[in-house]
C-alpha cells in the first residue's frame, strides 16, 4: 500500500535481486499470479514464496476475498503527503477494519537525505501507535531492502506459528 511514486515497484524489483532469493522453480508458480510479483525467499533453511499485490491494482481487495498475510505500507521520507496517506492507511487497517495481521511501515527514499521531511522518530512513534514495525529503506541504493524482505517473511511465519518465547 502507499501513494503513487513512493517506490513500491522499485522495492519489489529489488527483492528479486535479494541474496535471500530461493531457487523454487518458476514452473511451480501459479499462472494467475503475475510472476514479476512473486519472490521466492530462502530463510532459515526453508523456502517461501511471497506474492506482492499492489493496492492500486486491487483497490477492493477485501471484496475480492484475497487472503492477505501481511500489509506493507510505504511512504517516501521526502514526501509529507505520502506519509499522511500512510498514516491514514494504518488507521484504516487497524481501527476501521480491525486487522490484526502483520503490518510493516516503510519509509523509503532515505538516500534523499537533504529532502527528508519525515523524521525517523515521528514515523517510529506512529508505527508504535498502530502496533507495526518500522523500517527505513532506499530502493535506489538497495539499502535495508533485504532486511525488509526478511522482516515481512519473519512476521508472517511468526503469526502462523508463534514461538513459545
Ligand atoms: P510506485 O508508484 O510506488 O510503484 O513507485 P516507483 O517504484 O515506480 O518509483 C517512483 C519513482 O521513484 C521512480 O522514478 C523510482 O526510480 C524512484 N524511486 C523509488 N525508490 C527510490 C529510492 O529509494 N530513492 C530515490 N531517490 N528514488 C526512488
Amino acid at each position: 500500500m502507499g501513494a503513487p511514486g513512493v517506490g513500491k515497484t522499485a522495492l519489489t524489483r529489488q527483492f528479486m535481486t535479494s541474496e535471500y532469493k530461493g531457487t523454487y522453480a518458476e514452473a511451480n508458480t501459479p499462472d494467475i499470479l503475475e510472476p514479476e510479483r512473486n519472490v521466492h525467499v530462502l530463510l532459515d533453511g526453508e523456502e517461501s514464496t511471497l506474492h506482492f499485490l499492489d493496492e492500486e491494482q486491487h483497490p477492493d481487495f477485501e471484496a475480492e476475498d484475497i487472503p492477505i498475510d501481511a500489509y506493507v505500507v510505504v511512504f517516501a521520507v521526502s514526501n509529507t503527503a505520502s506519509y499522511n496517506q500512510a498514516v491514514k492507511s494504518l488507521r484504516t487497517l487497524r481501527e476501521e477494519h480491525r486487522i490484526n495481521k502483520a503490518v510493516i511501515l516503510v519509509g523509503n527514499k532515505i538516500d534523499l537525505a537533504r529532502q527528508r521531511r519525515i523524521a525517523k522518530h515521528d514515523a517510529l512513534r506512529i508505527a508504535k501507535k498502530f502496533d507495526c514495525r518500522y523500517i527505513e529503506t532506499s530502493a535506489a541504493l538497495n539499502h535495508h531492502v533485504d532486511e525488509l524482505l526478511v522482516g515481512i517473511l519473519s512476521q508472517i511465519r511468526q503469526q502462523i506459528a508463534p514461538s513459545d518465547d
